[in-house]
């Protein structure tokens, strides 16, 4: 069965020091009883070290927000895989809108980061989603499915190892939010296109989050919806409060 997910994109936020009081912090929080889902806690490439050893691993997993496309080398500034998981790190988020608009990641570059986090045991969460004209052209579906080729390219039993998380780019870090009905709607679609792909016990464990602007206030609503197997979490990740409420919707 697919798992249900909160998983905290810091992006370029907190120094290591102030990381290491955050992770701290959510561990605390989530010490007196286990989360109804799994979390995890996506972190700049110089905090993983730190805080991985500090966090529960049977509650929270760690990840890095992005990866190389080359497996060692002359490759000045660039993280590997490898490296990554030498951390004790387990995820990877690739594909982010962010790293799509500002450093160029196309289907070819992302289809290598997945295969080279894959091969070094990590698991990717893939991001998929439009911009606003393209939402505004009623594109939304034939943008994430283009999109969805860099995942298409692994073999079934690759693929299963992958979360989606599925963030149109008009709703992150804008405080707009995609409807409870709008997220509903797509995250059918993208499960839709893994039966075609696979087939539907691939697509039914398959967990695909939303992502953009969740909080505690809307993550109850988003997350009921039977598609939608929990968020990735910008902004109201940089906080223990909101990060736990937005945890806490699978609690009630
Ligand atoms: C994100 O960037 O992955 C994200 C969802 O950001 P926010 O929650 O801040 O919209």
């Amino acid at each position: 069965m697919r798992k249900n997910i909160v998983a905290g994109n810091w992006k370029m936020n907190k120094t290591l020091q102030e990381g290491v009081e955050l992770a701290k912090g959510l561990n605390e929080a989530l010490a007196a009883s286990k989360p109804n889902c799994d979390v995890i806690i996506c972190t700049p490439y110089i905090h993983l070290a730190s805080v991985t050893p500090l966090v529960d691993a049977a509650k929270i997993g760690v990840g890095a927000e992005n990866c190389a496309d080359k497996e060692s080398g002359a490759y000045t500034g660039e993280i590997s895989a490898a490296m990554v998981a030498s951390t004790g790190a387990k995820y990877v988020i690739l594909g982010h809108s962010e790293r799509r608009a500002y450093y160029g990641e196309n289907n070819a570059i992302l289809t290598e980061k997945v295969k080279l986090a894959l091969a070094n045991g990590l698991t990717p969460i893939f991001c998929i989603g439009e911009v606003l004209e393209q939402r505004e052209a009623n594109k939304q579906n034939e943008v994430v499915l283009d999109q969805l080729q860099a995942v298409y390219e692994l073999s079934a039993e690759d693929f299963s190892k992958c979360i989606l998380a599925y963030e149109p780019v008009w709703a992150i870090g804008t405080g707009k939010t995609a409807s409870a009905a709008q997220a509903q709607e797509i995250h059918a679609y993208i499960r839709s296109t893994i039966v075609d792909k696979y087939d539907a016990k691939v697509a039914e464990n398959t967990s695909i989050l939303y992502g953009g602007s969740c909080k505690p206030t809307n993550a109850k609503e988003l997350f009921a919806n039977p598609d939608v197997d929990g968020g990735l979490i910008g902004g109201a990740a940089l906080k223990v409060a909101d990060f736990k409420g937005i945890i806490d919707a699978f609690n009630a």
